[in-house]
């Protein structure tokens, strides 16, 4: 059996009167059991990607594979997949019990094997207790749960969730990830999660795709993609980064040299000479006061310009030289960082993604 359950392969999808395509897709594909994400801003063309897979849209060219499968010309409900959305859409005039036991009456499973599934899907989401009560007479958190019970009762090869939480509260998003994770974790179904939601791609996902302007702009592990990102975008779309101007020299020699408000360090994954940008991330820079030793290896001298108390943490705003540079640092009660303050800004080389682009 192929690892691979979704294959993208050369796919372009346009909506009518458009200039640019949705989605242009080359090469991509999801494995079985994975809990994967498409993590990309508004209007990116993540619906588009799930909408494609579901076959509610046809592509332009290329084709769709699942398993090993083409399905490209499959209709929807040929193709053994089903989707959760924002809007979670049950039956209004039907209990909870009863929206769950619907796709397996459809199905026309056996009486016996109906209520052992429905209760076990009930039971996975924890709504056992409220199974007989309808839709109006719970939460929105609660209805969410029952969707997707629905969804994944009939046990479709994958299960599609479009922004499944953005209707939901912050807390309540941030139980319903927990859920979700030990939900897919037991019942082993591909998962394929589509969120403008950093943190949701980060949290849940064992692999994401950053998708911009219909296009993958980088595809691996939450890790990799926080720590390496390939692009700009990448860098400032996930978490917070600074972009430093720097130049490049000695690049092809095995050991180029980047150098930064008049700092100079190794740098190997710089590739070309002359003016760049490097990226650091908020949490990656430390600021201590002159006379303190500084914890990292690079260390440039500048003037703190701004501090901002977040709670949890500060964000330290400090000018060196023409540069400013944001350092995310623990807050203390007694925090000695001032507006002012002649402070050393350090961090390691290996912190730093250099692009090309
Ligand atoms: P996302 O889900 O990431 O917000 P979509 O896949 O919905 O993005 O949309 C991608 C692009 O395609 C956007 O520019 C959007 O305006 C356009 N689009 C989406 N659906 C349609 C449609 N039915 N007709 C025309 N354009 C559409
Ligand atoms: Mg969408």
């Amino acid at each position: 059996m192929s690892d691979q359950i979704i294959r993208f392969e050369n796919v372009v999808k346009s909506y009518p009167g458009a200039v640019s395509a949705a989605l242009d897709v080359s090469d991509f594909s999801i494995n079985r059991g994975e809990f994967f994400s498409i993590l990309g801003p508004s209007g990116s063309g993540k619906t588009t990607a799930l909408r494609l897979i579901a076959g509610f849209e046809e592509v332009d060219s290329g084709r769709i594979f699942l398993d090993t499968e083409d399905v490209t010309q499959v209709p929807p409900n040929k193709r053994n997949i089903n989707t959760v959305f924002q809007s979670y859409a049950l039956f209004p005039h039907m209990s909870l019990w009863d929206n769950v036991a619907y796709p397996l009456k459809m199905a026309r499973t056996t009486k016996l094997e109906l209520r052992r599934r429905v209760d076990e899907a009930l039971d996975m989401v924890a709504m056992t207790k409220m199974a007989e009560r309808y839709p109006h007479q719970v939460s929105g958190g609660q209805r969410q749960r029952v969707a997707l019970a629905r969804a994944f009762v009939a046990r479709p090869k994958v299960l599609l969730l479009d922004e499944p939480l953005s209707a939901l509260d912050l807390n309540l998003r941030l139980q319903m990830q927990h859920v979700l994770v030990e939900l897919q974790r037991r019942i082993g179904i591909t998962f394929i999660y589509v969120t403008h939601d950093q943190g949701e791609a980060l949290s849940m996902s064992s692999r994401v795709a950053i998708i911009n302007g219909g296009r993958i702009q980088q595809l691996g592990t939450p890790n990799s993609i926080y720590y390496q990102p390939n692009s700009r975008f990448v860098a400032q779309f996930i978490g917070k980064s600074n972009l430093v101007a720097a130049e490049v020299s000695h690049a092809g020699s095995g050991s180029a040299m980047v150098s930064v408000c008049g700092e100079s360090f190794s740098l190997p994954a710089a590739r070309r000479n002359g003016p760049t940008e490097l990226a650091v991330r908020f949490e990656s820079l430390s600021v201590t006061a002159s006379d303190e030793a500084a914890p990292h290896a690079i260390r440039l001298r500048g003037q703190i310009s701004d501090v901002l108390f977040l709670g949890h943490a500060c964000e330290v705003k400090v000018r060196c030289q023409d540069q400013e540079l944001i350092a995310f640092t623990p807050a203390r009660k007694d925090s000695p960082l001032k507006h002012g303050q002649h402070v050393c800004v350090s961090f390691n080389p290996e912190d730093c993604a250099v692009f090309h682009d």
